[in-house]
C-alpha cells in the first residue's frame, strides 16, 4: 500500500479472553477446523496479527468488544456478574499495553440491570472505557422492559453509548425451519437485532432517555432503508402506542449505525441520505470481514472529503468521546 490512509477509527472489532471460546461455539462450530484456528488465533492476538492489519488498512485506533453471545448467553446470573467484571479487566490490561491503538467497549451482566449499571459505571470510570456492548437480549430478555430504566438512565448520566450486537433470537423461529442458512449472520441476527433496536424506539426508552444513543452495526442492519415505512404505516397501527417524535425522527438522534459488513457504496449512500452523515461510522468486524475489504471501501466510495472524514473518524470521537 503506497497511497496515503485516511484516518479511521473501528467500532465493532472482536476479541475473545481466555475461557469466552465456550460462548461462542454456537456459531464457530458451524465453520471449518481451519477457519475455526484462524479465528480463534486473530481473536486471541492484541499485537503484531491486529496491529498489522490495521496499519496496513490505515486504522489508527480499534474500540475492541467481546465476541458474541460473551455473557449474554451465560444462565447464571451471579456467574455472568463475575465473568463481565473479568473480561473488562482483561480488555483492560490489552488497552493499557496499546493505549493509542485501542479503546474498549464493556461487557455487561444484563441477566440484572442493577448489576449491569454497576458495571457500567465501574467500566467507564474506572477502565476508561467508551460504552458498552451487548450481544442482544439475555437469555429472551429485551431492554426495553422497564428494569432497564435504571440501566438507561446510568448511560444517559455516563454519556456513553451501548452498541447492540446480533445474536440469535431465542427460540429460533418457525420462519427459518429447514433453512439453517438464513437463521444466523446471512439474515436472521440482521432481523433479531433490527427489531430488538425497533422495540427500545416504540417502548419509548429514547423519549424517557432523550440522550441515549445505541449503535447498530451492519449498515444499521437494514434499518435506513424503512425509515418512510415507520411513519407511513405507525400513523395508521399504532395500537395506542404513544411516541413523541415520528418514529424516523429517532434515527440519527437515538439510533446511529456503523458500516460493518456491509462494503457497498449505494447502500452508504442509502444510509448516509437517510441517517445523516453524522450518524454513520466505519467499522470492520474483525475477525469475522476483511480489514482490506472494509478500508478500501470506505477509501473509495464516492463521498465528499467531508463526509468521509466524518464516516472514518470524526464522528466516533465525537460520540465516544475518543481524544
Ligand atoms: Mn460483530
Amino acid at each position: 500500500m503506497t497511497a496515503r490512509r485516511i484516518r479511521k477509527i473501528a467500532l465493532e472489532e472482536h476479541f475473545t479472553a481466555p475461557g469466552f471460546e465456550t460462548y461462542s461455539k454456537v456459531f464457530t462450530s458451524l465453520m471449518g477446523s481451519a477457519t475455526q484456528s484462524e479465528l480463534s488465533s486473530r481473536l486471541t492476538d492484541f499485537d503484531d496479527i491486529r496491529l498489522g492489519e490495521m496499519d496496513r488498512a490505515g486504522i489508527d485506533v480499534a474500540v475492541l468488544s467481546q465476541t458474541g453471545p460473551s455473557v449474554q448467553a451465560e444462565t447464571d446470573v451471579d456467574t455472568a456478574i463475575r465473568r463481565a467484571a473479568e473480561n473488562n479487566d482483561f480488555l483492560a490490561r490489552q488497552v493499557a499495553r496499546h493505549p493509542h491503538r485501542y479503546a474498549g467497549f464493556a461487557s455487561l451482566p444484563m441477566h440484572s440491570p442493577r448489576a449491569a449499571a454497576a458495571e457500567l459505571s465501574r467500566a467507564v470510570e474506572t477502565l476508561g472505557f467508551k460504552g458498552a456492548l451487548v450481544n442482544g437480549h439475555t437469555n429472551g430478555i429485551y431492554y426495553d422492559a422497564p428494569a432497564y430504566d435504571e440501566l438507561w438512565e446510568r448511560m444517559q448520566q455516563l454519556d456513553v453509548p451501548l452498541y447492540l450486537h446480533p445474536t440469535d433470537p431465542l427460540p429460533i423461529t418457525k420462519a427459518y425451519e429447514g433453512h439453517p442458512e438464513l437463521s444466523g449472520a446471512v439474515w436472521g441476527w440482521g432481523v433479531e437485532t433490527a427489531t430488538h433496536a425497533l422495540r427500545l424506539l416504540f417502548g419509548g426508552v429514547f423519549d424517557r432517555f432523550p440522550q441515549v444513543k445505541i449503535i447498530l452495526g451492519h449498515m444499521g442492519e437494514g434499518l435506513p432503508m424503512l425509515r418512510w415505512r415507520f411513519d407511513s404505516r405507525f400513523a395508521v397501527y399504532s395500537h395506542g402506542v404513544k411516541l413523541a417524535l415520528r418514529p424516523s425522527e429517532y434515527f440519527g438522534r437515538n439510533i446511529v449505525i456503523t458500516t460493518s459488513g456491509v462494503c457497498s457504496p449505494a447502500a452508504l449512500a442509502c444510509a448516509l441520505a437517510e441517517m445523516g452523515d453524522d450518524a454513520v461510522m466505519f467499522s470492520v468486524d474483525y475477525p469475522y470481514e476483511s480489514t482490506a475489504i472494509a478500508a478500501d471501501f470506505i477509501e473509495s466510495a464516492p463521498l465528499s472529503d467531508d463526509t468521509r472524514e466524518r464516516v472514518c473518524s470524526r464522528n466516533a470521537e465525537r460520540i465516544l468521546k475518543l481524544g
